[in-house]
Order: structure tokens, then sequence, then C-alpha cells
């Protein structure tokens, strides 16, 4: 079968491998879709951890094709969405609960075989049941989704809060809608490009803002702007040095900001600690999905969370390779991989 193979970081290819036999407590999933994310961009110039030789993907969806003898709960051909973070269960950090922070985390698509591939192999326990009758490429999203909501989950956000979402890829995309879910009754996405702005303002968004067009935090909540005095909440979701200093500007006074965007490691930003003392602001970091898989599942199976505009263009794994190695087109927000076509 093709895989999109990382040999090295920096060397992404498609190539010919074995087909994988599942374990006895694994799935073998024929892979619907897989999305390109803003992580493989980082993972293919290292500056996300990861373990080449590997198969990239860790956003899937697919149908079971096979199971191992000892898997109880799913049978062949149901359809899934893979929780691609694996966690020991055995680490303190598990066993306090924090399986997002084990010692010994290990992601499908990132050190173990992904999704870019026509099979990939899902441990029972990681995967998700979604419905037959969902469009095929929609379960791709869970994984993202799951992310975004357990920085919401992080925000608290209560009804008629109010929000600043900065950055308009998918994360941004899928956490304003989260955020109106959640009961906000102003989410402001803040990004550069016009198409993202008026998409975020069909799909959630009450408002949106581009931060090139003069003062971003004037605008924002200076006494003429959307949010005088600050928003609520500020989830950072664009991963980059501008927006990480505007994110605590943008929070009111006993107001929180959540960190969803990844810089690289050893990257560094101005912040004034004055500022986070004197208003009290609680910043937060939010890594990964723990123990929001299935509610991600389910707001994409209920149609609360609405995908299909944020598929930008599907391509065949032969063309994987250049889309991540490439920045997004603009107005992208989402490519699509399907590897079976
Ligand atoms: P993405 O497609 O690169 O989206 C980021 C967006 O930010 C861009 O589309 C860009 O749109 C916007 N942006 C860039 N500079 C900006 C600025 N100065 N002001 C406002 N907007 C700006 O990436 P993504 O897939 O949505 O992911 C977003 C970040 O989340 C990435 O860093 C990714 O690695 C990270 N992530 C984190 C988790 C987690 O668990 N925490 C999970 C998944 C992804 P415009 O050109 O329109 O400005
Ligand atoms: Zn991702």
């Amino acid at each position: 079968m093709k895989a999109v193979r990382l040999d090295a970081i920096g060397n992404l290819f498609v190539r010919e491998v074995e087909k994988p036999v599942p374990g006895p407590n694994d799935l073998l999933v024929r892979v619907e879709a897989c999305g390109v994310c803003g992580t493989d961009r980082h993972i293919l110039h290292g500056e996300f951890p990861s373990k080449p030789p590997v198969t990239l993907g860790h956003e899937f969806c697919g149908i079971v094709e096979a199971v191992g003898d000892k898997v109880t709960t799913v049978k062949p051909g149901a359809r899934i969405t893979g929780d691609p973070n694996i966690s020991c269960g055995l680490c303190p950090q598990c066993l306090n609960g924090r399986v997002n922070l084990c010692r010994n985390l290990k992601a499908i698509g990132i050190q173990i075989d992904g999704g870019f591939a026509d099979y990939v192999i899902v441990p029972e326990k990681q995967a998700y049941e979604i419905p037959l009758d969902l469009h095929p490429h929609h379960g791709a999203f869970c994984e993202p989704l799951a992310c975004c909501l357990h920085g919401v989950d992080m925000a608290e956000i209560r009804a008629g809060s109010s929000v600043v979402v900065l950055g308009g890829g998918v994360i941004g995309m899928l956490t304003v809608q989260l955020c109106r879910i959640a009961g906000a009754t102003k989410v402001v996405l803040v990004t550069r490009q016009a198409e993202k702005r008026a998409l975020a303002e069909e799909i959630g968004a009450t408002h949106s803002f581009d931060p090139s067009s003069g003062d971003a935090i004037e605008g924002l909540v200076g006494a003429n702007g959307l949010l005088p005095g600050g928003a609520d909440v500020v989830i950072e979701c664009a991963g980059v040095p501008e927006t990480m200093e505007q994110a605590p500007k943008l929070a009111k006074a006993g107001g929180t900001v959540v960190i969803l965007g990844v810089m690289a490691a050893g990257d560094k930003i101005e912040i004034e600690p004055f500022d986070i003392l004197f208003r009290e602001l609680r910043v937060l970091g939010s890594f990964v999905n723990p123990f929001t898989h299935r509610r991600a599942a389910d707001l994409i199976a209920s149609g609360a969370v609405k995908v299909e505009k944020l598929i930008s263009r599907t391509v065949g794994i032969d063309e994987a390779p250049d889309v991540i190695s490439n920045p997004p087109r603009k107005g992208e927000i989402r490519v699509m991989v399907l590897p079976n076509g």
C-alpha cells in the first residue's frame, strides 16, 4: 500500500509499504480521509517532536476492515475516528487523570504510523465509532475539534461570555463554533484574510476583525472598539509571536487567555508580568485532547459543529507531501487527503 513517510526531518515522500497487520487489541482501518494539520508542517521542519521514519497523518477516519482476537467493542464495517494520542496509563500524570501530560505519550501519525496511508492500525481503546451515514470526510475533523474542545473547556466560557479568537485556520474556525455552543454571545475572529473572516461570520462568529487594518488592540478593546475594556476570554489559535503577545492585552481584568497555537520549542515572546499580576489574568496552555474525543465526535455527527465549508480541497495521497511541504494557499482552511480516492 502507499504511505506518506517522514524518512527524516525535512524528508517526506510517498512510498510503497507493507499493508499492516492488526495485533490482538487493534483495528485495521481503511482510511477514508485524513486532514493536513499545521502540526504536520511543524513536524516536517523538526519544530514538533516526532520519530522518523514514520507515516504521518493524525486526523483520520475510516472503515474498520478487520479486528484483532481480543477486540470486543468494534466490529468490521464500522466507521471510526481515531484519537491519535496514546497515554501509558501508568505514569504519575496518567494516574492523576492528566493523560495528555503522560510522560510516555505517543501519537499515531507522529511517533507511530498514521493515516496518510491506505490503511492505519488503531488500538481499540483509541477508536470512536461515528455514524455510517455521516459524510465520509467529516470524521477527520474529530481530532482537531477534540483539541479545541479541551481549550474551550479550560476557558470556562459561560452564557453571555465575550471571546476573541486569534487566527482563522481550522483551529480558529472550530473554536469559534464551540465558543458559541458553550454560550458566548460575542465571538470575534481575528485573522488577516478577508475570505476567512467572511467564512467565520457565516459559521458562527458574531464579528470578525482584520489585524492588519491598524492597531488591533485599540480596534478590538479600545474605548471605541468591539469589546471596550477587553474580552472575558481570548483564545490564541495562530501560533505566531504577534498574536501570542496580543492575547493578554485583549483580555479584560480577571479574564482568561488560552494558548492553543504552537510556537517552536525555544522561541520566545515579550510579555509584561506586571500586567498579568495587576489584572489577575489566567494564562493557560491547552495541549491536545484529554477525554474530549467522544464529545467532539458527537458534535460532528449531530451537525452541531459545521465542517463542510472548512474543506478547501481534497487531494490524493501522491500530492500529500507537496501540500505538507508548502504553506497553506490563500484562503485555504483544510486540505483533506483521500488515500483511497
Ligand atoms: P493554520 O491553518 O496555520 O492557521 C493559523 C491562522 O492564523 C492562519 O490561517 C492565519 O490566517 C492566522 N494568522 C497568522 N498570523 C496572524 C496574525 N498576525 N494575526 C491574526 N491571525 C494570524 O493552523 P491551524 O491548523 O488552524 O492550527 C493553528 C495552531 O494550532 C497551529 O500552531 C497548530 O500547530 C496548533 N494546534 C494546536 C493544538 C493543541 O493541542 N494545542 C492542536 C492542533 C493544532 P490569516 O492569513 O487569515 O491571518
Ligand atoms: Zn492536528
